[in-house]
């Protein structure tokens, strides 16, 4: 069991409406640093939404949403990416003519405000050195001269994990990162998961609650926009709300 006592990021009471639609209504949870958290939920229940209030691509309607302790709500998403929020959405977005290397190397690119102007060959080494660290990192250092348009599927979404890796994050957030993937494919992008969670806090939003149960500190069940529970995956497997929503799945 990991230390998982402090909270990193938190919302409080947030909901979404879509026009007269509500997507997402009332939602309190808290996210502990260093833990893997997961959002489950069937299909429509809102993850998706509530992952983008989380990253700040969007503004929640009502509530708020606190990252370190700080009131972060309706801030523009670039200053969530700043804070040290990465996050891989659930479409694919690699740049497909480009190399796997030279997406990596995009995704540092962003970060060059970071590095010393005035070095500037300092700079591009250290952005070579880390870009080579990432593609090991994710996997694909064997692929890394291949253009990205012909990596698998998996391969394109450990691509697009390793470029939101580029600005050290301190928080990663994943939807359905193994979305349209094999047996096979998902097995490695879960054992992927486990291995980037060793240095930084995961939410995963994952539609297949098996998926999760196994790595998961603490699990968020979303339905109808509500929050239907939450807990340890044990709490999870067990709550009977949780099984009649998931029956037949
Ligand atoms: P999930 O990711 O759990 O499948 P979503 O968060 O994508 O669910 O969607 C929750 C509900 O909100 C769905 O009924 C969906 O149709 C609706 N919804 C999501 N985004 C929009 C949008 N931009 N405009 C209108 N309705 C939306
Ligand atoms: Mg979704």
């Amino acid at each position: 069991e990991r230390q998982t006592e402090e909270i990193i990021l938190r919302t409080r009471g947030v909901g979404k409406t879509f026009g007269k639609f509500v997507a997402l209504n009332n939602i309190s949870a808290e996210f502990s640093r260093g833990a893997i958290t997961s959002i489950i939920g069937p299909n429509g229940a809102g993850k998706s939404t509530y992952f983008n209030l989380l990253c700040g691509a969007f503004a929640p309607t009502k509530g708020s949403v606190e990252f370190e302790g700080k009131d972060v709500t309706g801030l523009p998403q670039h200053r969530f990416a700043h804070m040290g929020i990465a996050k891989s959405f659930q479409i694919t977005s690699v740049f497909p003519q480009l190399t796997t290397r030279e997406n990596i190397r995009v995704g540092l690119q962003a970060l060059v405000s970071r590095y010393d102007i005035w070095r500037p060959r300092a700079r591009l080494t250290e952005l070579v050195e880390r870009a080579d660290e990432l593609l090991a990192l994710v996997g694909l250092w064997e692929s890394r001269e291949r253009a990205a348009k012909t990596l698998a599927h998996g391969e394109q979404r450990a691509l697009e994990i390793g470029m939101a890796l580029a600005s050290q994050p301190r928080l990663l957030l994943l939807d359905e990162p193994t979305a349209g993937m094999s047996p096979e494919e998902t097995r490695t992008m879960m054992d992927l998961i486990v291995k980037l969670a060793k240095e930084r806090t995961v939410i995963l939003v994952e539609h297949k609650m098996k998926l999760v149960l196994g790595i998961s500190d603490r699990i968020l069940v979303l339905h109808h926009g509500e929050l239907l529970a939450e807990g340890t995956p044990q709490e999870v497997r067990q709550n009977e709300a949780v099984k009649r929503v998931y029956l037949g799945q």
